[in-house]
């Protein structure tokens, strides 16, 4: 799996790094930058799909395969569409 983080549209909220601090990285105002190349490990999905489905204005996307060009189904849920955290 492969990402793109959008820095034009990151408003700082610091989600992503809350879920996979391996993979995105914050400055000293919360904005934040991919930590590495956009290459996901198989390990680390969960993770990294914490933080695409839960960054706020969804600045984080998913690139299609480098092999097939077709990107994985991937299904966004809204904060609404979720069960409250006990
Ligand atoms: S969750 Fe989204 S808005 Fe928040 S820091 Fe990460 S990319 Fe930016």
């Amino acid at each position: 799996m492969r990402i793109r983080l959008d820095r034009t549209l990151c408003d700082g909220f610091g989600v992503c790094a809350k879920h996979a601090p391996k993979h995105f990285s914050l400055d000293d105002w919360g904005y934040a930058s991919p930590a590495g190349d956009g290459e996901v490990e198989p390990a680390d999905h969960d993770d990294v799909q914490r933080a695409l489905l839960d960054c706020p204005v969804h600045a984080i996307t998913v690139l299609p395969d480098r092999e097939n060009g077709t990107p994985p189904a991937v299904s966004r849920a809204t904060t609404a569409d979720r069960e409250p955290s006990p």
